[in-house]
């Protein structure tokens, strides 16, 4: 029994953790099939042995809990969850806990968007509110985030007195491509699936962040209607159709179970070709008086089941490993597969992750491998089931795209290549070349370097410089003073200090602090690229990863072109700090007698030069008396007063 409560409470904790990271994080770091088999074995469990069911558990929450970036919006209908079946026996058991309440059923099938639920309210056919679905009783108001997605209609084509709906935002394949694409490019994490992606992008402070994502909704429900009298789902689904509403498409309306399990079938063959994801699809019961004698629980309708797709799994043969250069470097291989039908879709790819991936599960060309799609997810090769041949795939040393030497870095299982002209790596490196605390290019942003990239104008670092005014101008869009503009700002890039510069390189770990702190330590570029990893060491705050990563990155040959042909241009490779030291900052010398190797007027120099006054006559305010031979009354009265005298040896000691 110990064991039994043990794993309930594991259970328990995991799910909550899990729950966090999904609704609140919009980061999983679980598949959702997973989460799935966990919370039903809780259920079993809990069903199994009551003594330790508890109201709090997972298993009666809904969703995560709503936090206060956004004001809160109580629902008063609840925002239910769904039940969730697997298989076609779990279906039937549904419909046949269906026919205990009621007699001569109707079904309406749909599929089930893969991406957050939302609330939307009009009064008098005027949208007035949005809200998420948060806890189920409590939500967000993002009222401002869903008026810019343009399926959110804001002036119903009826106007009633009041009807609150539920849909789904959701973020469609090519959408979320497109994010993805652009967070890759500035460096961010992207997002792991059009889901998160979605309640990600719905939850943004800024509604302008929102509109860019390119979001769309899909409405299936009427929580609440005053003014019209409907008593079935199809006919109010037809209904939200008439007021304008985009519904949720493919619906069907069927007479028996059977057509409802063909119908999911269906639904789940069409799958890989839809536009947005799907994670299953729903059987609603269709006549509301039914629902109402059915009921619900404290988490989802006893009138409506989900159906989930479980990942597929089927063996193929690898017929190539190809590796492939991302936009950061890393290096990702990729299984290319004799092509096999998974999961609605055709499968001829799966992702190996990386090269300790390859060693662990022994992966080689020509092997019979398993390969499984959970959900949307990128397929990925599970098991190797029959070799073809001993060992396991060679990683490359030199990378695909540039031929470079490629780095792997301790404590990290990414290989990478480092070299700052590599085609594939091109476009990432512009954008962070020109960014503000890089060379600060006002006016290369971007997508202004994507369309200079795109037009052949730009196909490295160095030809940033060799833009030209007129070449520019005739592209569509812009002008003679815009390109004017680029001009300048290319131009006066060039005077910009050594810091700058080499943050601009984008050396991995070495963000614009590190660079400055370099271009301050070592004064010119050609210090810094003949320093040995011994040298940067000696720099307060650089560690041994930093300074590796500084001394492979000046040693690549790439950076060795780079760094000539940007020296030829004329940008500035010089440190332009000076660096001031101010020891004698409110000090007051007096000078007397004749010094052994100083002149007096040197001293003098060297006093100020450090912040230091020097004064003719000695007071209480005099703090130092530097004294010579022949010295005469001022050395008393210091001596009188109890000034600290010093001899030139002491002084020299002082500046040393
Ligand atoms: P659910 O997603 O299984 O089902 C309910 C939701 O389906 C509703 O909120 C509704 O908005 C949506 N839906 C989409 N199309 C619909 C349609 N046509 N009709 C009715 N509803 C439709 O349940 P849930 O409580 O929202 O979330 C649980 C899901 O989240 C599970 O699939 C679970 O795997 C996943 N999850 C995953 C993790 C993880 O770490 N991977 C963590 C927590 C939850």
């Amino acid at each position: 029994m110990k064991n039994i409560e043990k794993e309930i409470n594991d259970l328990r904790t995991t799910l909550r953790y899990h729950s966090d990271r999904y609704y609140n994080d919009d980061a999983p770091e679980i598949e959702d099939y997973e989460y799935d088999m966990m919370m039903r074995r809780l259920k079993e469990l809990e069903e199994k042995y009551p003594e330790f069911d508890t109201p709090d558990s997972p298993t009666k929450r809904v969703g995560g809990k709503a936090d206060n970036t956004f004001e809160s919006v109580t629902h008063t209908v609840r925002m239910e969850s769904l039940q969730d079946a697997f298989s076609k026996e779990e279906i039937f058991d549904f419909a046949r806990r269906v026919n205990d309440s009621v007699s001569d059923v109707h079904y309406v099938v749909e599929p089930k968007i893969d991406g957050l639920s939302v609330s939307l309210e009009y009064v008098d056919g005027v949208f007035y509110r949005g809200s998420t679905r948060g806890d189920g009783d409590v939500g967000e108001d993002v009222s401002g985030n869903l008026r810019v997605i343009r399926n959110v209609p804001l002036k119903l084509k009826k106007s009633l007195p009041y009807i609150e709906v539920r849909g789904e935002v959701y973020m469609p394949k090519k959408s979320f491509d497109k994010v993805v694409d652009r967070q890759l490019i500035n460096g961010e994490k992207p997002f792991k699936n059009p889901r998160n992606a979605a309640a990600g992008s719905l939850r943004q402070k800024d509604s302008e962040v929102t509109a860019g994502r390119g979001l769309d909704i899909f409405i299936f429900n009427i929580q609440q209607i005053e003014g019209e009298a409907l008593t079935s789902h199809k006919q109010s689904l037809d209904y939200l159709k008439e007021l304008g509403f985009n519904t949720v498409p493919y619906y069907e309306r069927v007479d028996t179970i059977e057509q409802a399990f063909s119908k999911v079938e269906q639904i789940g063959e069409m799958r890989g070709e839809l536009e947005f994801d799907i994670d299953g699809a729903v059987i609603k019961v269709d006549d509301f008086s039914d629902r109402e004698l059915l009921g619900s629980t404290a988490k989802y309708p006893k009138w409506a089941v989900a159906f989930k797709y479980p990942p597929e799994e089927k063996q193929t043969r690898i017929v190539d490993i190809e590796i492939t250069v991302g936009r950061t470097g890393k290096l990702t291989p990729t299984a290319v597969l004799e092509p096999v039908h998974l999961a609605g879709t055709t499968v001829s790819r799966a992702t190996l992750h990386n090269q300790d991936f390859i060693v662990q599960k022994g992966v080689n060309i020509g092997d019979i491998i398993t390969v499984r799609k959970a959900g949307d997810i990128i397929p990925e090769v599970l098991c190797v089931n029959e070799k073809h041949s001993e060992g396991c795939f060679v990683y490359p040393t030199h990378c695909p795209s540039c031929n470079q030497t490629l780095v792997s870095e301790e404590g990290e299982v990414d290989i990478r290549c480092i070299n700052p002209e590599c085609p594939a790596q091109l476009l990432r490196n512009l954008i962070h070349f020109c960014s503000r605390d890089a060379m600060d290019i006002e006016g290369l942003g971007p997508s202004i370097i994507e369309t200079f990239v795109e037009n052949g104008m730009i196909k490295d670092i160095s030809d940033i410089y060799h833009l030209n005014a007129q070449d520019i101008s005739s592209l569509d869009g812009f002008q003679t003073t815009s390109a004017n503009n680029i001009i300048s700002s290319v131009e006066k890039s060039k005077n910009n200090d050594l810091g700058k510069l080499i943050f601009a390189f984008g050396i991995r770990h070495i963000g614009a602090k590190a660079a400055k702190l370099l271009s301050d330590y070592f004064k010119n570029i050609d210090a810094v690229m003949n320093a040995e990893v011994d040298d940067i060491l000696k720099i307060d705050g650089f560690g041994d990863v930093m300074a590796k990563a500084v001394y492979d990155y000046f040693h690549s040959q790439g950076a060795v072109e780079l760094v000539s042909e940007l020296k030829t241009i004329g940008v500035n490779t010089q440190s332009k700090t000076v660096i001031k030291d101010n020891r004698f900052e409110g000090k007051t010398f007096v000078l007397t007698g004749t010094l052994p190797t100083l002149k007096r007027s040197e001293a003098s120099k060297i006093i100020e030069s450090f912040g230091g006054k020097t004064s003719s006559s000695v007071s209480k305010k005099t703090d130092f008396v530097l004294s010579g031979e022949a010295s005469g009354s001022k050395l008393d009265k210091a001596n009188a007063l109890g000034i600290t005298v010093i001899d030139e040896n002491e002084f020299l000691e002082m500046i040393k």
